[in-house]
């Protein structure tokens, strides 16, 4: 069992990919009830969803939350706020372009 702490920054550490794959399998559910809940869907692409909520799973690990995977945290928990995922621009990138930054949620057609 993984503990989402910031050990991983404390210490210098690198998750596994193992580690960062078992948290993706844990966060996932929960990314795929926003995409409903909002009215998006995830990328049709499976490997860009995948290495998206990765890059989450990544971020959840070393920074004890989960930060956009495109995005590096500055360390100011209020600045960084508009990069938790769905981040602060999302709604409107999704409007606008169709897909959030990351390309992980898309407007349904
Ligand atoms: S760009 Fe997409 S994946 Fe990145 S934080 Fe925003 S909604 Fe999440």
């Amino acid at each position: 069992m993984i503990t989402f702490e910031r050990e991983y920054l404390l210490m210098n550490l690198i998750p596994t990919r193992e580690e960062i794959r078992e948290v993706a399998e844990q966060i996932r559910p929960s990314i795929e009830k926003i995409a409903v809940k909002k009215g998006w869907v995830l990328n049709e692409n499976k490997d860009v969803t995948d290495s998206t909520i990765e890059g989450l799973a990544r971020n959840k690990l070393v920074y004890g939350k989960r930060f956009c995977p495109c995005r590096r945290p500055t360390g100011d928990a209020e600045a960084d706020k508009i990069y938790l995922c769905p981040c602060r621009d999302s709604a409107a990138d999704i409007e606008a372009f169709g897909h959030c930054h990351c390309h992980l949620y898309f407007k349904k057609q």
